[in-house]
């Protein structure tokens, strides 16, 4: 039989995508040794990949929650990182639009819930107002958000992880996570398969792994299983607008069940997209199925009459990690650390859907406290 690798290190960081690369760098600069295991050849091809790459204000989330609070926290610290280490992001701003008078009531209480989440310098503006700022747009009220923005997903990605190696972590890909178990003297040990099969101990451990986070949790003996959430996939499909974006500023419609609603984005290139709808589903396939596009049409013509036929080609999908089944309240980020599991140097991450990118470096504050870290 071959024989494995064996290796020691103070922290292990399971998954590099954009939470895991956020972690290891915060917990590498406390001055601990950090090891990411990646499953993929590269950083970065999970969730993170896929994804609408804004940087939230903090509308949505209820107030006190994970997610209303990180977001917040996070995109300061987002757009701060941005500017110190040269990640492109742009603060273009968002308008939140009612295209429909029985959707006013909403649109109001939507202001109040961002304002109740400490959300600066929120405006309502008129249908008139709305439209000297996107002559396009149509609808009949809107409030308009500037802190919100987009931002280069990858080069974040990068410069997280050039920082984490700069203070000395390391990164294995190829390396999937298969199992593992607690030693006595309350350390964990991974089983990681591969190329290069290998075992790693270490005193803590963040599973980062973002759509394999259960599957992670469930193979770790001692891991009180009745804690693992369950693991839903609401797909979100996007389609493209083929030559000049209609709109400098991100227009969202009112939100949906399981989503904010087909709204349109722009990359940093200036390009609208349309998207994510919601499509649930039990594969892990990211094919966009053009047949979706009739929905899409419909959604963005309430408040973009002038959509041609035709214009929208499908672009990609991205997959949110839902721990709430299909149809019911939308939950809250999970980050749970000994307080909820009882093993010490142990936080593992479940349902880091949206708005997970913009939390992100919070999320690693978060880690590192429940980890004891200062
Ligand atoms: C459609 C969509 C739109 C979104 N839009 C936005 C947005 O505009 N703004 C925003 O703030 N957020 C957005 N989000 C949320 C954001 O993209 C995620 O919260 C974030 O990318 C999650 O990152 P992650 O590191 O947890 O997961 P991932 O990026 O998936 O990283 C997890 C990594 O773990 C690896 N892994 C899995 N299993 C194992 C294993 N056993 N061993 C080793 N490695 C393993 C995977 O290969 C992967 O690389 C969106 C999400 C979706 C799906």
């Amino acid at each position: 039989m071959a024989s494995v690798d064996r290796a020691e290190v103070d922290s292990v960081v399971i998954g590099a995508g954009v939470i895991g690369l956020a972690c290891a760098r915060r917990i590498a600069h406390s001055g601990r040794e950090v090891l990411i295991l990646e499953a993929e050849g590269d950083i970065g091809s999970g969730i993170s990949a896929r994804n609408s790459e804004v940087i939230h204000a903090g509308i949505y989330y209820p107030t006190g929650s994970l997610k209303a609070r990180l977001c917040v926290a996070g995109r300061e610290k987002l757009y701060a990182y941005c500017t110190e280490h040269n990640v492109t992001a742009r603060k273009v701003g968002k308008l939140v639009v009612a295209t429909r008078s029985e959707q006013i009531p909403a649109l109001h209480k939507l202001m109040e819930q961002a304002r109740a989440n400490q959300v600066e310098d929120l405006a309502l503006i008129s249908a008139d107002e709305a439209r000297k700022l996107e002559p396009e747009l149509s609808c009949i009220a809107a409030f308009h958000s500037p802190v919100t923005g987009i931002i280069d997903a990858h080069g974040l990605m990068l410069s997280l992880l050039g920082e984490a190696e700069a203070r000395g972590a390391a990164l294995a890909l190829h390396a999937p996570v298969e199992r593992g178990w607690m030693e006595d003297d309350g350390r964990v040990t991974l089983a990681v398969a591969g190329a290069e099969p290998m075992q790693v101990t270490a005193r803590r451990l963040v599973n980062a792994a973002g759509l394999g986070a259960q599957g992670v949790a469930r193979a770790l003996q001692g891991y009180p299983a009745d804690l693992v959430p369950p693991l839903h996939y609401a797909k979100g499909n996007y389609f493209s607008l083929g030559g000049r974006s209609p709109f400098s500023r991100l227009i969202y419609p009112m939100p949906e069940a399981a989503g904010l609603g087909v709204h349109l984005t722009l990359d940093l290139a200036g390009q609208a997209r349309f998207g994510p709808d919601v499509e649930w589903t039990d594969r892990l396939d990211y094919d966009v199925d053009a047949r979706r596009g009739d929905a899409f049409y419909a959604a963005i013509r309430a408040y973009w009459p002038a959509l041609r036929d035709g214009a929208l080609q499908p672009a990609y999908a991205g997959i949110r990690p839902k721990i709430q089944a299909p149809g019911t309240a939308a939950l809250d980020f999970r980050i749970d650390g000994p307080e909820v599991h009882g093993l010490p140097g142990q936080v593992h991450l479940y349902g880091i859907e949206s708005p997970g990118l913009t939390s992100s470096l919070a999320i690693a504050d978060e880690v590192t406290a429940r980890l004891g870290l200062d």
